[in-house]
Protein backbone atom coordinates (compact mmCIF):
# COMPACT_ATOMS: atom_id res chain seq x y z
CA UNK A 1 0.00 0.00 0.00
CA UNK A 2 1.50 3.93 -1.14
CA UNK A 3 1.93 5.59 2.41
CA UNK A 4 -0.36 8.49 3.20
CA UNK A 5 0.60 11.55 1.25
CA UNK A 6 1.46 14.73 3.97
CA UNK A 7 -1.42 16.63 4.51
CA UNK A 8 -3.82 14.05 3.13
CA UNK A 9 -6.97 13.39 5.26
CA UNK A 10 -6.58 10.47 7.98
CA UNK A 11 -9.77 8.26 7.47
CA UNK A 12 -11.81 8.13 10.70
CA UNK A 13 -11.81 11.85 11.00
CA UNK A 14 -14.11 14.60 10.75
CA UNK A 15 -12.69 17.97 9.61
CA UNK A 16 -14.70 21.43 10.17
CA UNK A 17 -12.91 23.71 7.36
CA UNK A 18 -14.01 27.08 6.83
CA UNK A 19 -14.83 27.54 3.52
CA UNK A 20 -14.17 31.27 3.47
CA UNK A 21 -16.76 33.69 2.22
CA UNK A 22 -17.41 32.90 -1.04
CA UNK A 23 -14.35 33.58 -3.68
CA UNK A 24 -12.49 30.32 -4.22
CA UNK A 25 -9.15 32.04 -4.03
CA UNK A 26 -10.16 32.49 -0.42
CA UNK A 27 -9.80 29.08 1.54
CA UNK A 28 -6.52 28.30 2.63
CA UNK A 29 -4.09 25.73 1.45
CA UNK A 30 -4.73 23.25 3.98
CA UNK A 31 -8.93 23.73 3.60
CA UNK A 32 -8.16 23.17 -0.24
CA UNK A 33 -6.20 20.28 0.40
CA UNK A 34 -8.58 18.26 2.79
CA UNK A 35 -11.42 19.05 0.18
CA UNK A 36 -9.65 17.91 -2.81
CA UNK A 37 -9.03 14.14 -1.10
CA UNK A 38 -11.79 14.19 1.03
CA UNK A 39 -14.59 10.80 1.02
CA UNK A 40 -17.73 12.79 2.23
CA UNK A 41 -18.38 16.31 2.05
CA UNK A 42 -21.29 18.29 4.13
CA UNK A 43 -22.26 21.98 2.75
CA UNK A 44 -24.93 24.45 2.96
CA UNK A 45 -26.16 27.54 1.52
CA UNK A 46 -22.98 29.48 2.25
CA UNK A 47 -20.62 26.90 0.39
CA UNK A 48 -20.54 28.63 -3.10
CA UNK A 49 -20.59 26.26 -5.53
CA UNK A 50 -16.76 27.61 -6.99
CA UNK A 51 -15.61 26.14 -3.29
CA UNK A 52 -17.10 23.01 -3.92
CA UNK A 53 -15.60 22.43 -7.23
CA UNK A 54 -12.21 22.05 -6.20
CA UNK A 55 -13.00 18.82 -4.56
CA UNK A 56 -12.47 15.36 -5.57
CA UNK A 57 -15.02 14.89 -8.58
CA UNK A 58 -15.93 11.29 -7.06
CA UNK A 59 -16.35 12.41 -3.27
CA UNK A 60 -20.02 12.02 -2.20
CA UNK A 61 -21.30 15.77 -1.40
CA UNK A 62 -24.09 15.72 0.95
CA UNK A 63 -25.75 18.75 0.72
CA UNK A 64 -27.20 19.94 4.34
CA UNK A 65 -28.70 23.43 4.35
CA UNK A 66 -32.38 24.22 4.69
CA UNK A 67 -33.33 26.02 1.67
CA UNK A 68 -34.43 24.03 -1.56
CA UNK A 69 -33.80 20.42 0.31
CA UNK A 70 -36.16 17.88 0.24
CA UNK A 71 -35.30 16.58 3.56
CA UNK A 72 -33.77 19.26 6.02
CA UNK A 73 -31.10 18.00 8.98
CA UNK A 74 -31.52 19.30 12.32
CA UNK A 75 -28.26 19.67 13.71
CA UNK A 76 -28.63 16.88 15.71
CA UNK A 77 -28.72 14.78 12.12
CA UNK A 78 -25.68 16.06 11.19
CA UNK A 79 -23.82 15.45 14.01
CA UNK A 80 -24.95 11.95 14.19
CA UNK A 81 -23.81 11.60 10.07
CA UNK A 82 -20.82 12.93 10.34
CA UNK A 83 -19.65 10.78 13.46
CA UNK A 84 -20.98 7.41 11.55
CA UNK A 85 -19.17 8.58 8.47
CA UNK A 86 -16.07 8.82 10.04
CA UNK A 87 -16.37 5.46 12.40
CA UNK A 88 -16.64 3.09 9.16
CA UNK A 89 -13.25 5.00 8.50
CA UNK A 90 -14.11 7.60 5.54
CA UNK A 91 -12.78 11.10 5.69
CA UNK A 92 -15.41 13.68 6.42
CA UNK A 93 -15.19 17.76 5.82
CA UNK A 94 -17.48 19.66 6.98
CA UNK A 95 -17.54 22.59 4.98
CA UNK A 96 -18.72 26.22 7.07
CA UNK A 97 -18.73 29.14 5.02
CA UNK A 98 -16.68 31.67 6.52
CA UNK A 99 -14.93 30.65 9.86
CA UNK A 100 -16.39 27.43 11.42
CA UNK A 101 -16.47 29.21 14.50
CA UNK A 102 -18.17 32.63 13.54
CA UNK A 103 -21.11 32.17 13.97
CA UNK A 104 -21.52 29.21 12.65
CA UNK A 105 -22.51 26.34 14.69
CA UNK A 106 -18.84 25.24 14.65
CA UNK A 107 -18.42 24.96 18.53
CA UNK A 108 -21.31 22.60 18.69
CA UNK A 109 -20.48 20.71 16.02
CA UNK A 110 -17.01 20.15 17.73
CA UNK A 111 -18.24 19.37 20.84
CA UNK A 112 -19.98 16.77 19.39
CA UNK A 113 -17.44 15.30 17.43
CA UNK A 114 -15.14 15.64 21.12
CA UNK A 115 -18.47 13.85 23.05
CA UNK A 116 -18.55 11.00 20.72
CA UNK A 117 -14.64 10.72 20.87
CA UNK A 118 -14.76 10.84 16.69
CA UNK A 119 -11.11 12.37 16.15
CA UNK A 120 -11.43 15.87 14.59
CA UNK A 121 -9.57 19.07 13.62
CA UNK A 122 -10.77 22.27 12.80
CA UNK A 123 -9.54 24.55 9.89
CA UNK A 124 -10.04 28.16 10.09
CA UNK A 125 -11.32 30.67 7.46
CA UNK A 126 -11.84 34.11 6.16
CA UNK A 127 -14.71 35.10 7.68
CA UNK A 128 -17.13 37.15 5.85
CA UNK A 129 -16.79 39.79 7.95
CA UNK A 130 -13.10 40.04 6.72
CA UNK A 131 -14.53 39.27 3.53
CA UNK A 132 -16.76 42.34 3.06
CA UNK A 133 -14.03 44.47 4.54
CA UNK A 134 -11.23 43.49 1.61
CA UNK A 135 -14.05 43.51 -1.18
CA UNK A 136 -16.33 46.41 -0.07
CA UNK A 137 -13.35 49.09 0.60
CA UNK A 138 -14.39 48.99 4.76
CA UNK A 139 -11.23 48.39 6.43
CA UNK A 140 -12.56 47.28 9.82
CA UNK A 141 -10.08 49.48 11.87
CA UNK A 142 -8.61 52.65 11.08
CA UNK A 143 -6.60 54.75 13.48
CA UNK A 144 -8.43 57.98 12.47
CA UNK A 145 -12.14 55.83 13.25
CA UNK A 146 -11.97 52.98 15.06
CA UNK A 147 -10.23 51.08 17.37
CA UNK A 148 -12.82 48.96 18.40
CA UNK A 149 -14.44 46.34 16.11
CA UNK A 150 -17.73 44.15 17.29
CA UNK A 151 -19.64 41.51 15.24
CA UNK A 152 -23.12 40.65 16.45
CA UNK A 153 -25.81 38.50 15.34
CA UNK A 154 -29.17 40.08 14.56
CA UNK A 155 -31.33 36.73 15.04
CA UNK A 156 -32.31 37.47 18.72
CA UNK A 157 -32.35 41.18 18.63
CA UNK A 158 -33.68 41.00 22.40
CA UNK A 159 -30.89 39.06 23.97
CA UNK A 160 -28.77 42.20 23.12
CA UNK A 161 -27.87 45.12 25.05
CA UNK A 162 -28.20 48.15 22.61
CA UNK A 163 -27.13 50.58 24.96
CA UNK A 164 -23.51 48.76 24.48
CA UNK A 165 -23.28 48.91 20.81
CA UNK A 166 -24.43 52.25 20.53
CA UNK A 167 -21.09 53.05 22.35
CA UNK A 168 -19.27 50.72 20.23
CA UNK A 169 -17.33 51.74 17.00
CA UNK A 170 -17.55 49.24 13.95
CA UNK A 171 -19.98 46.96 14.02
CA UNK A 172 -20.38 44.33 11.76
CA UNK A 173 -23.93 42.34 12.04
CA UNK A 174 -24.57 38.68 11.02
CA UNK A 175 -27.85 37.62 9.77
CA UNK A 176 -29.57 40.89 10.60
CA UNK A 177 -30.51 41.39 7.03
CA UNK A 178 -34.60 40.81 7.83
CA UNK A 179 -34.49 41.98 11.13
CA UNK A 180 -32.03 45.26 10.44
CA UNK A 181 -34.82 48.06 10.30
CA UNK A 182 -35.69 47.14 14.10
CA UNK A 183 -32.23 47.04 14.76
CA UNK A 184 -31.34 50.18 12.99
CA UNK A 185 -34.53 51.53 15.39
CA UNK A 186 -32.84 50.15 18.77
CA UNK A 187 -29.53 51.45 17.96
CA UNK A 188 -30.72 54.91 17.17
CA UNK A 189 -32.79 55.07 20.32
CA UNK A 190 -29.87 54.32 22.34
CA UNK A 191 -28.08 56.97 21.30
CA UNK A 192 -26.11 56.48 17.65
CA UNK A 193 -26.43 58.66 14.86
CA UNK A 194 -28.68 58.12 12.44
CA UNK A 195 -26.29 59.09 10.18
CA UNK A 196 -23.53 56.75 10.84
CA UNK A 197 -22.68 55.65 7.31
CA UNK A 198 -23.67 51.67 7.09
CA UNK A 199 -23.93 49.56 4.40
CA UNK A 200 -25.63 46.04 3.80
CA UNK A 201 -23.91 43.55 1.61
CA UNK A 202 -24.83 40.42 0.39
CA UNK A 203 -22.72 37.39 -1.00
CA UNK A 204 -19.49 39.38 -0.09
CA UNK A 205 -16.55 38.42 -2.37
CA UNK A 206 -18.23 36.74 -4.67
CA UNK A 207 -18.72 37.65 -8.42
CA UNK A 208 -22.63 38.75 -7.86
CA UNK A 209 -21.18 40.75 -4.85
CA UNK A 210 -24.31 43.11 -3.76
CA UNK A 211 -23.94 46.49 -2.08
CA UNK A 212 -26.09 48.90 -0.38
CA UNK A 213 -24.88 52.17 0.84
CA UNK A 214 -26.58 54.47 3.15
CA UNK A 215 -26.86 55.51 6.45
CA UNK A 216 -28.09 53.98 10.03
CA UNK A 217 -31.07 56.08 9.12
CA UNK A 218 -31.78 55.65 5.50
CA UNK A 219 -30.18 52.13 4.93
CA UNK A 220 -33.43 49.58 6.16
CA UNK A 221 -35.51 51.25 3.46
CA UNK A 222 -33.07 51.47 0.68
CA UNK A 223 -32.59 47.87 1.54
CA UNK A 224 -36.68 47.31 1.10
CA UNK A 225 -36.30 49.43 -2.10
CA UNK A 226 -33.63 47.35 -3.44
CA UNK A 227 -35.63 43.74 -2.08
CA UNK A 228 -31.71 42.47 -1.03
CA UNK A 229 -32.40 39.21 0.65
CA UNK A 230 -29.41 37.50 2.92
CA UNK A 231 -27.22 36.04 3.12
CA UNK A 232 -25.87 39.57 3.61
CA UNK A 233 -23.71 41.32 6.56
CA UNK A 234 -24.25 45.27 7.45
CA UNK A 235 -21.60 46.87 8.69
CA UNK A 236 -21.76 50.03 10.60
CA UNK A 237 -19.29 52.83 11.69
CA UNK A 238 -17.05 55.62 9.91
CA UNK A 239 -14.75 53.51 8.33
CA UNK A 240 -17.54 52.43 5.66
CA UNK A 241 -16.79 56.00 4.45
CA UNK A 242 -13.70 54.67 2.77
CA UNK A 243 -15.44 52.80 0.17
CA UNK A 244 -15.66 55.39 -1.96
CA UNK A 245 -11.71 55.66 -1.88
CA UNK A 246 -10.64 52.11 -1.77
CA UNK A 247 -13.49 49.82 -3.47
CA UNK A 248 -11.32 48.22 -5.95
CA UNK A 249 -13.55 45.53 -6.31
CA UNK A 250 -15.70 47.70 -7.73
CA UNK A 251 -13.59 49.01 -10.33
CA UNK A 252 -12.68 45.83 -11.94
CA UNK A 253 -13.04 45.91 -15.75
CA UNK A 254 -15.63 43.11 -15.85
CA UNK A 255 -17.40 44.02 -12.27
CA UNK A 256 -21.28 43.71 -12.28
CA UNK A 257 -21.13 41.77 -15.82
CA UNK A 258 -22.77 37.54 -15.15
CA UNK A 259 -20.94 35.90 -18.10
CA UNK A 260 -21.91 31.93 -18.66
CA UNK A 261 -18.64 29.97 -19.83
CA UNK A 262 -19.63 27.38 -22.02
CA UNK A 263 -16.42 24.99 -22.09
CA UNK A 264 -15.96 21.58 -20.83
CA UNK A 265 -16.06 21.39 -17.12
CA UNK A 266 -13.04 19.45 -17.08
CA UNK A 267 -11.03 22.34 -19.22
CA UNK A 268 -13.12 25.71 -18.04
CA UNK A 269 -11.18 26.36 -14.55
CA UNK A 270 -8.58 28.63 -15.54
CA UNK A 271 -10.82 30.53 -18.10
CA UNK A 272 -13.57 31.03 -15.40
CA UNK A 273 -10.46 31.94 -12.58
CA UNK A 274 -9.49 34.59 -15.48
CA UNK A 275 -12.63 36.27 -15.71
CA UNK A 276 -13.10 36.38 -12.04
CA UNK A 277 -10.10 38.21 -11.54
CA UNK A 278 -11.37 40.77 -14.00
CA UNK A 279 -14.37 41.01 -11.37
CA UNK A 280 -16.95 39.28 -13.79
CA UNK A 281 -19.89 37.35 -12.00
CA UNK A 282 -18.66 33.89 -13.77
CA UNK A 283 -21.46 31.10 -14.03
CA UNK A 284 -20.15 28.00 -15.23
CA UNK A 285 -23.15 25.99 -17.21
CA UNK A 286 -20.63 23.42 -19.69
CA UNK A 287 -22.41 22.91 -23.24
CA UNK A 288 -19.80 19.79 -24.23
CA UNK A 289 -18.10 16.97 -22.33
CA UNK A 290 -15.57 14.49 -23.69
CA UNK A 291 -16.94 10.62 -24.27
CA UNK A 292 -14.81 7.91 -25.91
CA UNK A 293 -14.79 7.96 -29.88
CA UNK A 294 -17.83 5.28 -30.93
CA UNK A 295 -14.52 3.44 -32.44
CA UNK A 296 -11.20 3.50 -31.32
CA UNK A 297 -10.34 1.23 -34.65
CA UNK A 298 -8.64 4.06 -36.79
CA UNK A 299 -6.63 5.40 -34.23
CA UNK A 300 -5.18 1.90 -32.92
CA UNK A 301 -4.07 1.62 -36.67
CA UNK A 302 -2.72 4.55 -36.71
CA UNK A 303 -1.09 3.66 -33.54
CA UNK A 304 0.21 0.81 -35.10
CA UNK A 305 1.90 2.48 -38.26
CA UNK A 306 3.29 5.54 -36.78
CA UNK A 307 6.51 5.63 -39.21
CA UNK A 308 4.52 6.13 -41.48
CA UNK A 309 3.39 9.58 -40.76
CA UNK A 310 5.53 12.55 -41.89
CA UNK A 311 2.93 15.33 -39.62
CA UNK A 312 0.56 14.75 -37.28
CA UNK A 313 -1.76 17.67 -36.38
CA UNK A 314 -3.30 18.36 -33.41
CA UNK A 315 -6.34 20.35 -33.45
CA UNK A 316 -6.91 20.81 -29.98
CA UNK A 317 -5.34 20.18 -26.23
CA UNK A 318 -7.96 17.57 -25.96
CA UNK A 319 -6.76 15.71 -29.18
CA UNK A 320 -3.07 15.91 -27.47
CA UNK A 321 -4.00 14.31 -24.39
CA UNK A 322 -6.66 11.51 -25.28
CA UNK A 323 -4.24 10.36 -28.54
CA UNK A 324 -1.19 10.24 -26.00
CA UNK A 325 -3.68 7.90 -23.47
CA UNK A 326 -4.45 5.70 -26.18
CA UNK A 327 -0.42 5.49 -26.90
CA UNK A 328 0.26 5.27 -23.53
CA UNK A 329 -1.74 2.33 -23.26
CA UNK A 330 -0.67 0.69 -26.38
CA UNK A 331 2.32 -1.41 -27.14
CA UNK A 332 3.76 1.86 -28.63
CA UNK A 333 5.04 5.11 -27.29
CA UNK A 334 6.66 8.48 -29.00
CA UNK A 335 9.67 6.83 -30.40
CA UNK A 336 8.10 5.57 -32.68
CA UNK A 337 6.56 8.60 -33.72
CA UNK A 338 9.12 10.26 -36.74
CA UNK A 339 6.30 12.60 -37.75
CA UNK A 340 6.72 16.93 -37.60
CA UNK A 341 4.37 17.68 -35.06
CA UNK A 342 1.56 20.36 -35.96
CA UNK A 343 -0.38 22.27 -33.78
CA UNK A 344 -3.72 25.00 -34.08
CA UNK A 345 -3.02 26.96 -31.44
CA UNK A 346 -1.28 28.50 -28.16
CA UNK A 347 -3.13 26.69 -26.14
CA UNK A 348 -2.07 23.15 -28.08
CA UNK A 349 0.83 23.94 -28.48
CA UNK A 350 1.71 24.42 -24.40
CA UNK A 351 0.24 21.39 -24.08
CA UNK A 352 2.73 19.94 -26.48
CA UNK A 353 5.52 21.62 -25.00
CA UNK A 354 4.67 20.52 -21.25
CA UNK A 355 5.01 16.93 -22.69
CA UNK A 356 8.18 17.99 -24.01
CA UNK A 357 7.43 17.81 -28.00
CA UNK A 358 8.54 20.61 -30.06
CA UNK A 359 6.03 22.06 -32.24
CA UNK A 360 7.53 21.93 -36.20
CA UNK A 361 4.52 24.03 -37.36
CA UNK A 362 2.33 27.09 -35.48
CA UNK A 363 -0.05 28.42 -37.39
CA UNK A 364 -0.08 32.70 -37.78
CA UNK A 365 -3.61 32.84 -37.04
CA UNK A 366 -4.92 29.87 -34.90
CA UNK A 367 -7.86 28.52 -37.05
CA UNK A 368 -7.59 25.57 -39.68
CA UNK A 369 -7.38 27.73 -42.73
CA UNK A 370 -3.87 29.52 -41.44
CA UNK A 371 -2.51 26.17 -40.91
CA UNK A 372 -3.45 24.79 -43.93
CA UNK A 373 -1.55 28.23 -45.47
CA UNK A 374 1.77 27.68 -43.14
CA UNK A 375 1.82 23.43 -44.42
CA UNK A 376 1.23 24.69 -47.90
CA UNK A 377 4.77 25.70 -47.53
CA UNK A 378 5.98 22.44 -46.91
CA UNK A 379 6.27 19.39 -48.87
CA UNK A 380 3.01 17.99 -48.67
CA UNK A 381 2.64 15.81 -51.63
CA UNK A 382 3.04 12.33 -51.50
CA UNK A 383 2.79 12.63 -47.56
CA UNK A 384 1.01 10.96 -44.97
CA UNK A 385 -0.56 13.27 -42.07
CA UNK A 386 -2.10 11.83 -39.14
CA UNK A 387 -5.16 13.97 -37.49
CA UNK A 388 -6.22 12.75 -33.86
CA UNK A 389 -9.20 14.80 -33.12
CA UNK A 390 -13.14 15.08 -32.27
CA UNK A 391 -15.36 12.73 -34.22
CA UNK A 392 -17.34 15.05 -36.42
CA UNK A 393 -14.78 17.90 -36.57
CA UNK A 394 -15.10 20.43 -39.31
CA UNK A 395 -13.54 18.74 -42.83
CA UNK A 396 -11.88 21.91 -44.17
CA UNK A 397 -8.73 20.47 -42.61
CA UNK A 398 -8.29 17.23 -44.61
CA UNK A 399 -10.08 18.25 -47.34
CA UNK A 400 -7.32 21.06 -47.99
CA UNK A 401 -4.61 19.32 -46.79
CA UNK A 402 -5.48 16.29 -49.80
CA UNK A 403 -6.24 19.31 -51.83
CA UNK A 404 -2.18 19.74 -51.29
CA UNK A 405 -1.42 15.94 -52.43
CA UNK A 406 -1.38 14.58 -49.07
CA UNK A 407 -2.76 11.24 -47.89
CA UNK A 408 -4.85 12.38 -44.39
CA UNK A 409 -5.85 9.85 -42.05
CA UNK A 410 -8.19 11.13 -39.48
CA UNK A 411 -8.55 9.26 -36.29
CA UNK A 412 -11.11 10.66 -34.23
CA UNK A 413 -9.81 10.01 -30.12
CA UNK A 414 -12.55 12.07 -28.31
CA UNK A 415 -16.13 12.76 -29.41
CA UNK A 416 -18.30 16.26 -27.44
CA UNK A 417 -21.66 15.25 -26.00
CA UNK A 418 -23.93 17.59 -24.15
CA UNK A 419 -23.56 17.24 -20.35
CA UNK A 420 -27.17 16.35 -19.18
CA UNK A 421 -26.79 18.44 -16.07
CA UNK A 422 -26.03 21.38 -17.18
CA UNK A 423 -29.98 21.99 -18.66
CA UNK A 424 -30.73 22.88 -14.81
CA UNK A 425 -28.04 25.28 -14.59
CA UNK A 426 -29.30 26.69 -18.02
CA UNK A 427 -33.18 26.90 -16.53
CA UNK A 428 -31.40 29.05 -13.50
CA UNK A 429 -29.26 31.40 -15.63
CA UNK A 430 -31.86 32.52 -17.91
CA UNK A 431 -35.26 33.50 -16.07
CA UNK A 432 -38.27 34.93 -16.73
CA UNK A 433 -36.89 38.17 -14.79
CA UNK A 434 -33.47 37.66 -15.72
CA UNK A 435 -30.51 36.74 -17.98
CA UNK A 436 -27.33 36.58 -17.88
CA UNK A 437 -25.02 39.78 -19.75
CA UNK A 438 -22.70 37.71 -21.45
CA UNK A 439 -22.51 33.80 -22.92
CA UNK A 440 -19.06 33.27 -24.31
CA UNK A 441 -18.40 30.52 -26.95
CA UNK A 442 -15.13 28.81 -27.33
CA UNK A 443 -15.71 26.40 -29.97
CA UNK A 444 -18.32 25.70 -32.81
CA UNK A 445 -19.58 22.68 -30.96
CA UNK A 446 -19.83 24.91 -27.41
CA UNK A 447 -22.65 27.45 -29.55
CA UNK A 448 -24.49 24.21 -31.29
CA UNK A 449 -24.77 22.71 -28.00
CA UNK A 450 -25.63 25.63 -25.98
CA UNK A 451 -28.58 26.19 -28.41
CA UNK A 452 -29.96 23.05 -27.76
CA UNK A 453 -29.80 24.06 -24.15
CA UNK A 454 -31.19 27.13 -24.28
CA UNK A 455 -34.28 28.35 -26.55
CA UNK A 456 -32.87 31.12 -29.41
CA UNK A 457 -34.79 33.64 -27.76
CA UNK A 458 -33.87 33.55 -24.62
CA UNK A 459 -30.30 33.21 -25.77
CA UNK A 460 -30.66 36.57 -27.55
CA UNK A 461 -31.02 37.97 -24.34
CA UNK A 462 -27.55 37.78 -23.40
CA UNK A 463 -24.93 39.04 -25.34
CA UNK A 464 -22.67 36.58 -27.41
CA UNK A 465 -18.81 36.56 -27.18
CA UNK A 466 -17.05 34.28 -29.48
CA UNK A 467 -13.37 32.39 -29.63
CA UNK A 468 -13.00 33.73 -33.12
CA UNK A 469 -14.22 33.54 -36.46
CA UNK A 470 -15.12 29.91 -37.01
CA UNK A 471 -17.24 29.90 -33.75
CA UNK A 472 -18.98 33.10 -35.02
CA UNK A 473 -19.49 31.62 -38.28
CA UNK A 474 -21.16 28.91 -36.44
CA UNK A 475 -23.27 31.05 -34.09
CA UNK A 476 -25.06 33.13 -37.02
CA UNK A 477 -25.90 30.23 -38.77
CA UNK A 478 -27.92 29.43 -35.41
CA UNK A 479 -29.42 32.96 -35.84
CA UNK A 480 -27.08 34.69 -33.06
CA UNK A 481 -25.40 38.28 -32.87
CA UNK A 482 -21.98 38.04 -32.48
CA UNK A 483 -20.92 41.11 -29.84
CA UNK A 484 -17.51 40.58 -29.01
CA UNK A 485 -14.88 38.44 -31.29
CA UNK A 486 -11.43 37.61 -29.46
CA UNK A 487 -8.27 38.15 -31.11
CA UNK A 488 -6.13 36.08 -31.02
CA UNK A 489 -8.51 33.51 -30.97
CA UNK A 490 -7.60 32.20 -28.25
CA UNK A 491 -9.16 32.42 -24.44
CA UNK A 492 -6.99 35.57 -23.20
CA UNK A 493 -7.85 37.18 -26.28
CA UNK A 494 -11.62 36.31 -25.47
CA UNK A 495 -11.31 37.90 -21.79
CA UNK A 496 -9.50 40.74 -23.68
CA UNK A 497 -12.40 41.62 -26.34
CA UNK A 498 -14.81 41.19 -23.79
CA UNK A 499 -12.91 44.04 -21.65
CA UNK A 500 -12.94 46.24 -24.36
CA UNK A 501 -16.47 45.51 -25.37
CA UNK A 502 -17.75 46.55 -21.77
CA UNK A 503 -15.60 49.57 -21.42
CA UNK A 504 -17.01 50.63 -24.75
CA UNK A 505 -20.65 49.81 -23.85
CA UNK A 506 -19.91 52.30 -20.50
CA UNK A 507 -17.87 54.72 -22.70
CA UNK A 508 -20.95 54.98 -24.57
CA UNK A 509 -23.60 55.19 -21.90
CA UNK A 510 -21.79 58.17 -20.19
N1 LIG B 1 -19.29 31.38 9.73
C1 LIG B 1 -19.77 32.42 8.88
C2 LIG B 1 -21.02 33.06 9.42
C3 LIG B 1 -22.20 32.14 9.47
S1 LIG B 1 -23.65 32.87 10.09
C4 LIG B 1 -18.65 33.44 8.64
O1 LIG B 1 -17.61 33.36 9.28
O2 LIG B 1 -18.83 34.29 7.80
C5 LIG B 1 -24.52 33.25 8.61
C6 LIG B 1 -24.48 34.74 8.33
O3 LIG B 1 -23.17 35.11 7.95
C7 LIG B 1 -25.35 35.16 7.18
O4 LIG B 1 -26.68 35.36 7.60
C8 LIG B 1 -24.70 36.45 6.79
O5 LIG B 1 -25.03 37.49 7.66
C9 LIG B 1 -23.23 36.14 6.99
N2 LIG B 1 -22.57 35.64 5.79
C10 LIG B 1 -21.89 34.50 5.66
N3 LIG B 1 -21.36 34.39 4.42
C11 LIG B 1 -21.72 35.50 3.77
C12 LIG B 1 -21.48 35.99 2.46
N4 LIG B 1 -20.76 35.31 1.58
N5 LIG B 1 -22.00 37.17 2.13
C13 LIG B 1 -22.72 37.89 3.00
N6 LIG B 1 -22.97 37.47 4.24
C14 LIG B 1 -22.48 36.30 4.63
Amino acid sequence: MDPPQPGSPRGGTVYLVGAGPGDPGLITLRGAELLQSADLILYDNLTSADVLALARPDAERLYVGKKRAKHTYTQGEINDLMIKAARTGRSVVRLKGGDPYVFGRGGEEARAMADSGVPFEVVPGVTSALGVAAYAGMPLTHRDHTRVVTMLTGHDIDSIDWKLMAGRQTLVVFMGLMSFKAIARRLIDAGLDRATPSAAVRWVTRGDQQVVPGTLGDLPAKVAAMGLKPPALVVIGEIVRLRERIDWFAKLPLRGQSVVVTRAASQSRPFCEQLRRLGANVIAIPTIEFEEPLDWGPADAAIGNLSDYAFVVFTSVNGVDRFLARLDASEHDLRDLPSRICAIGPATENRLQQLHLRVDVLPEEFVAESLVEALEALEMNGSRVLLPRAQDARELLPAKLAELGATVDVVPVYRTVLPESSRELAREAWRADRAPDWVTVTSSSTVRNLAELVPIDDLRRSKLASIGPVTSGTARELGLRVLAEASPFTTDGLAKALCAAVQSAFASDA
